[in-house]
């Protein structure tokens, strides 16, 4: 697997790129996942058919949260999330695919945010 070098690579915790899409079935939650979510799991997660998935809110992972102190996005169940989030590794191949798709994501939604509360 290629990695790039640490230092281009954000923090996650200052990123989120990869907790954003239009599909409604893009975090896929099996059965381990769906337990270890624990009381959350009803509300967090989406059932597609008989296929789980993590629930999407605006464009976002519904887990996907903004801290009030940092104005960074925080994965709000980090030590309970899905498998496939902890196989997506930081400074992957698959992160710089996710950053490179989706890059702006995170600013265009605090974007559209902003703009729906000046309105
Ligand atoms: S894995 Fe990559 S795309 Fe996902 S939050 Fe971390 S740095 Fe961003
Ligand atoms: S569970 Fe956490 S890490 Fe996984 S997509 Fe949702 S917010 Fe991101």
């Amino acid at each position: 697997m290629d990695h790039e070098r640490a230092d281009h690579v954000p923090e996650c915790l200052e990123c989120g790129v990869c907790c954003f899409s239009d599909l409604e079935g893009f975090v896929r939650v099996w059965g381990a996942d769906y337990e270890r979510l624990g009381r959350s799991a009803p509300d967090l997660s989406v059932f597609i058919g008989n296929r789980c998935f993590m629930r999407m809110v605006d464009g976002h992972c519904a887990a996907l949260e903004l801290s009030p102190d940092t104005g960074a996005f925080v994965c709000s169940i980090y030590g309970q999330r899905p498998q496939i989030c902890r196989d997506l590794e930081r400074g992957s191949a698959e992160c710089a695919g996710e950053r490179s798709l989706k890059g702006d994501r995170p600013t265009r939604w605090l974007r559209e945010v902003r703009s729906r509360h000046t309105r």
